[in-house]
């Protein structure tokens, strides 16, 4: 604990309290495959000016990993551009529907550290495996910051991103100051060391912004994606977010689907997210179709979902991930049997050793179940 009360500028009585308080939880199993590590511990709560997510670890000497800041969103993106970025020059950037990792060298590894602030044994064996590790010999002080997405996601799997799981890198930032390169510095080294990207779609300035941002979401919504981040290019104003339709309706359908499990907060806010959308932009042919995506978006989770009750009596989500080594698939198994009730089943080997990972529904299974055989609401 000594080492984490010094990165923290706290007595060691202090970190220990922390701990006891479960404010500071322990980031890791250890594992061979973490072997560079002797402790590690995330920060479940915003502490100071650490983020929640925050990472630290002993391997030799300490590293910080700060937490990634959050993201204000949007539901008035030409109010919005107009006031909080005004007179700057903003990157629009694609937001890619994934889960959020940063990515560092602790000792002589990689390591990817989940949003949470824990190191996660399937993404780590992924970086190994993807990310050009010179550049960390030539900026050891800095983290990549990437969405970590594609098919065989734990968390989001969705092919548009690619059949296995890739790392988009939208920012690369200072593990101990989370200060953050500004966009151009970015760019370059992306082209430098062969990193993918979070496309970035230009540079503009106010009313070019506003045009060219409303565009491009139009563009992203028929392709199926999620949405854009504004970047001051110069990374000093905070970022801002603001999604499609399509996004915003594909999570309400999701949260229909598990209406009982999501809450009622998840669907509220899509929704809004749409009314505010389409009072913005709009005409009344634009209108006439958004009636019909969110009806069907609700419509269609709920059905899929009593479908899928009849037919099988439970709702469980499965995903199919693939690892290189079995003993980091037995590891992450032990991960997230940690962090949530999910269940495994061995798919074999193909081309990797196959895990099937499920998540059981139960309560909005229950409520189903009830209602399809006559049961009150
Ligand atoms: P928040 O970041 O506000 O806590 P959240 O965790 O609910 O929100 P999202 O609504 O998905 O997440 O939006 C923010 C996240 O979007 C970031 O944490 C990051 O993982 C992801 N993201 C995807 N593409 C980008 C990008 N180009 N720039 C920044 N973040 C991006
Ligand atoms: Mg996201």
């Amino acid at each position: 604990m000594k080492f984490v009360a010094e990165a923290l500028s706290l007595s060691e009585p202090a970190a220990i309290r922390l701990y006891r308080k479960s404010i500071l939880k322990p980031a890791f199993i250890p594992h061979p495959f973490f072997s560079d590590i002797e402790e590690a511990y995330s920060l479940e709560k915003k502490f100071g000016k650490f983020e929640e997510g925050t990472l630290i670890a002993l391997a030799g000497k300490t590293y910080v990993a700060r937490g990634f800041p959050k993201i204000k969103r949007t539901l008035m993106l030409k109010e919005c551009v107009n006031r909080h970025f005004k007179g700057c020059d903003v990157a629009v950037e694609e937001k890619i529907n994934g889960y959020n990792i940063r990515i560092l060298k602790i000792g002589n590894n990689l390591y990817a550290i989940t949003r949470r602030g824990y190191i996660c044994p399937y993404t780590t064996e992924k970086a190994r495996e993807k990310i050009n590790e010179e550049f960390f010999k030539d900026y050891p002080e800095f983290m990549l910051c990437c969405e970590a997405a594609g098919m065989e996601s734990p968390h989001v799997p969705k092919e548009i991103y690619g059949k296995g799981l890739e790392f988009f890198l939208f920012d690369i930032r200072n593990s101990k100051t989370n200060e953050a390169m500004k966009v151009e510095e970015k760019l370059k080294i992306a082209e430098e060391y062969g990193f993918k990207i979070a496309r970035v779609f230009g540079i503009w300035s106010g009313k070019e912004l506003v045009d060219e941002s409303f565009e491009i979401v139009k563009k992203l919504d028929r392709e199926g994606r999620e949405g854009i981040v504004l970047k001051d290019v110069d990374m000093k104003k905070k970022a801002v977010k603001y999604t499609t339709s399509y996004c915003n309706c594909s999570d309400l359908e999701y949260g229909f689907r598990y209406f009982s499990e999501l809450g009622r907060d998840f669907v509220l806010t899509r929704a809004v997210r749409e009314g505010f959308q389409s009072y913005e932009i709009d005409d009344v042919e634009e209108r006439r179709k958004r009636y019909e995506r969110v009806g069907k978006a609700i419509v269609d989770g709920l059905i899929k979902s009593i479908e899928e009750v009849k037919k099988t009596g439970k709702l469980k989500e499965r995903t199919k991930l693939r690892f290189k080594s079995k003993e980091v698939m037995e590891l992450f198994i032990q991960h997230m049997k940690r962090l949530a009730r999910v269940n495994f089943e061995y798919g074999g080997f193909e081309n990797g050793y196959i895990l099937y990972m499920e998540k059981y529904m139960p309560s909005t299974s229950d409520k189903i179940k009830n209602l399809l055989d006559g049961g009150f609401w």
